[in-house]
């Protein structure tokens, strides 16, 4: 049996028969649209590996691999790569091809060098959804669950939210769309930028040589991304590159040891609940009575956010995250 060519009609058949809110998914469905699932493989294999090497080590007395954290990401991971492929072809690429067809600006045709400048312009886009997804507390309802491990180890990497297409990831993507790159390379383009920083999520690999750790996004920059010590909240957005957090003021050099996790952790091995926890805070915050602009605030700001005049008593869930962040015992 050739999975390469048996999974997109399997795909295919999944989500023709599923609601099509647009309408009209698209009919080709191709190898791009399973390009993360067919590396899975891939990915599995490099676990196995990293595990057989890893699983009796510890860092800073804590075990790289965790069975529960790693199963824990694997499902999160197995169940999103499915929902993520059917959302994108029933609701995402519909969207884009409208916007490709009745607004695009020029019509960009495919070469190894429009591919490139496609690669760099989804990069810049990733910079500003993963910003963003920090910075604005609905979309760090999403990506809160990728930052839910407290070990590091490839199997973080799977750790993804059901709901990232809900929470709108893609419209980063639209800009690329609208300057007439066909959408379908543009997801492709930003499928393999996330194969890319599958590999970033590592403890195995140390410093590379200096010239990769100054233009790359390496392992060493993407551990600091993870950790939550204060001196690396909030910096190394990069995906493939760390040039634009260097450009932009966010980059930090991994240089204390770094504390995987959430300020707030979250201590669940429920899917459901690690993919909903702060869906559901950031509704109970918006619930708390007080002036409506104040309310609706709590969907913009920045995650710690809270209103002026709020005791840490009154909001105890985010007792932890007034500023400055973090207070954990083990790192003050
Ligand atoms: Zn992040
Ligand atoms: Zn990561």
């Amino acid at each position: 049996m050739n999975l390469l060519s048996t999974l997109p009609d399997l795909l295919s058949a999944y989500v023709t028969s599923s609601l099509t809110p647009f309408g009209g998914v698209d009919p080709h469905v191709d190898w791009r649209d399973a390009f993360l699932m067919l590396l899975s493989p891939l990915f599995f294999a490099v676990v196995v590996a990293e595990w057989l090497r890893m699983r009796g080590e510890k860092r800073q007395g804590k075990a790289v691999y965790d069975w529960r954290d790693s199963l824990d990401s694997m499902v999160l991971g197995g169940v999103y790569t499915w929902v993520d492929v059917v959302l994108v072809l029933v609701f995402v690429l519909p969207a884009m091809n409208w916007l490709y067809a009745h607004h695009r600006l020029a019509s960009i045709e495919l070469t190894p060098l429009s591919f490139a400048a496609l690669y760099l312009g989804v990069e810049f886009c990733y910079y500003w959804f993963h910003r963003a997804s920090h910075r604005v507390r609905w979309f760090w309802c999403a990506h809160v669950v990728h930052h839910g491990s407290e070990h590091m180890n490839f199997t973080a990497a799977m750790r993804q939210s059901w709901l990232y297409s809900f929470a709108g990831n893609w419209l980063f993507y639209l800009p690329m769309v609208w300057i007439g790159f066909e959408p379908k390379a543009v997801l492709l383009a930003l499928s393999f930028n996330l194969a890319y920083q599958f590999f970033v999520h590592t403890q195995w690999v140390g410093k590379l040589h200096p010239l990769i750790e100054l233009v790359l996004n390496t392992p060493s920059h993407h551990r600091a991304h993870h950790g939550r010590n204060e001196r690396y909240i909030d910096k190394n957005y990069g995906g493939t590159l760390i040039v634009f957090d260097r450009l932009f003021g966010t980059f930090v050099e991994e240089t204390e040891a770094v504390d995987y996790g959430l300020v707030r952790q979250v201590r669940t091995h429920n899917p459901l609940w690690l993919t909903l926890h702060e869906w559901a805070d950031m509704i109970r915050d918006v619930m708390r009575p007080g002036p409506l602009g104040l309310r609706l605030k709590h969907i913009w700001a920045p995650p710690e956010w809270q209103r002026p005049g709020t005791q840490a008593a009154d909001n105890r869930a985010h007792a932890s995250e007034s500023a400055p962040r973090p207070h954990d015992p083990a790192h003050p």
